[in-house]
């Protein structure tokens, strides 16, 4: 047993973290910045950070992430990083030819205080960006907050660094968080289907499930372009997708070109989904379409015939906040019982969302995210009650093994499986693929388990 260690018993803990639940900043910064058409992300500090979260993400996604590195050896850490950050904008310009550079920052970075508005704005005016090119930044520290904040805080520059007012527009701005590419690519095919005129921003469909075409391409064909950004400031609204991933990106566009915004749940989920259609329904006066009700009326025939296998099972689940308030919408809906939640990722909130999403329809449940919530205190709540099904990250398969647990696989990272970011898990398709997956792990077990005079030819 990998995890033999781990204790029933738990015991308070203040300043100590055992297998977080989260990771670090940067990375959501990066894949955020890989959002933006022709984007070279880039990491001011050491290399062995961006090696990291450069990995983290081509391990997730299995394409090859690029992105440059201040590279910091002993002099930029006791002196600071600006001359090799000035370094790297040339050098990345000069040999790589991005439209854009977007620089988030490191523990490092940030511990000796580099002022990335004031290099940045040196960097202009020594003339190291080119015409028509651009240069982002934000500020990631990652001995706080996540991967989910330095994401928020990456989409926050594109807001507030580009966007620039102007007559308003019949669009929507559509800020979809931290999903997969395949979720970007559902989002904008259910917006397609309403008739909605949209920006996206970030769009990482097409540039990390870009398809194989036998030529490699450094900048591939997706991601939102810098003149759209630009444009963000005259759309109509602002439909924000995850209140910790994409609220403080509507926020800032609000507050610099008066875009005002409406923040509802990652439509994972028919209940979810049903919001966010209504949300964008209301916005632009466009009735839902036949199309999508039907789909809606495929999954809930599923649901409705598979309710049996579901109903009354215990489930734990860990993973980010903006995917875990409407999944345990989605398990209480389909009358599972989601017991054990846990996120690293801090923030005021979560439980009492957590809370509304079971509208009281479980009763005695563990939640806990930020400071101290972990996958070892996951562990524990699971040893003092054991659930039927578990539902997180790939690190979730240590647990799932130990204890004999069925374990589904969703959220970031996926490090051991493939499809999660070729097959969405978003609108009613999405949820009828994680019911699939689901139901899936459940009966899979059913069969293992069964003695051999209930071993069902037909389920
Ligand atoms: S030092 Fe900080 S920024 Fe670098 S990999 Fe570690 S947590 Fe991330």
């Amino acid at each position: 047993m990998l995890l033999r260690h781990t204790p029933k018993e738990v015991a308070e803990r203040e300043a100590l973290t055992i297998n977080p639940a989260k990771t670090c900043q940067p990375v959501g910064a990066m894949y955020a910045a890989l959002g933006i058409h022709g984007c070279l992300p880039h990491s001011h500090g050491s290399q062995g950070c961006c090696s990291y979260h450069r990995s983290a993400l081509t391990r997730h996604y299995k394409e090859p992430v690029m992105a440059g590195t201040s590279s910091f050896t002993e002099g930029a850490s006791v002196f600071g990083g600006q001359a090799n950050l000035l370094q790297a904008i040339d050098n990345m310009f000069t040999v790589y030819d991005p439209e854009v550079i977007a620089i988030h920052t490191t523990c490092l970075s940030e511990t000796i205080g580099d002022d990335l508005n004031q290099i940045v704005a040196k960097a202009k005016d020594e003339g190291k960006v080119p015409p028509g090119k651009t240069l982002l930044h934000a500020s990631t520290p990652s001995y706080v907050g996540s991967h989910v904040t330095g994401f928020s805080s990456m989409v926050e520059a594109m807001a507030r660094l580009l966007a620039e007012p102007g007559p308003a527009t019949d669009k929507l701005n559509i800020i979809p968080g931290w999903v997969e590419p395949s979720d970007m690519r559902e989002i904008k095919r259910m917006l397609k289907e309403m008739g909605v005129e949209f920006i996206m921003f970030p769009d990482t469909s097409d540039v990390l499930d870009a398809p194989m075409t036998g030529k490699y391409s450094m900048y591939p064909k997706g991601g939102v372009t810098v003149a759209e950004l630009k444009k963000t400031g005259s759309s109509k609204m602002t439909i924000a997708l995850g209140y910790y991933a994409s609220r403080q990106a509507a926020a800032a566009l609000d507050a610099k070109c008066g875009v005002k915004f409406k923040t509802v749940d990652l439509p994972i989920g028919p209940s979810a989904t049903d919001r966010f259609l209504m949300a964008l329904s209301a916005a632009t006066g466009k009735p839902i379409p036949q199309s999508l009700v039907d789909e809606r009326g495929r999954l809930v025939d599923i649901i409705t015939d598979m309710h049996q296998y579901l109903f009354d099972k215990k489930v734990a689940l860990f993973g980010d906040p903006d995917q875990l308030i409407p999944l345990v919408e989605f398990l209480a809906d389909m009358d599972m019982k989601p017991v054990h939640i846990v996120t690293g990722t801090p923030g005021k909130r979560f439980e009492s969302r957590i809370e509304t999403a079971l509208a009281g329809r479980v009763k005695h449940v563990n939640v806990k995210n930020g400071r101290g919530a972990d996958m070892f205190l996951l562990h524990q709540w699971i040893k003092n009650e054991p659930v039927d099904l578990l539902i997180g990250n790939t690190y979730g398969k240590y647990i799932a093994r130990d204890e004999d647990i069925p374990f589904v696989r969703m959220g970031f990272p996926i490090l051991d499986r493939v499809g999660h970011s070729y097959f969405p898990q978003v609108g009613y398709m999405g949820a009828a693929r994680l019911l699939e997956k689901i139901l899936n792990a459940l009966m899979d077990r059913q069969d293992r388990d069964s003695p051999e005079e209930s071993f069902e030819l037909v389920m």
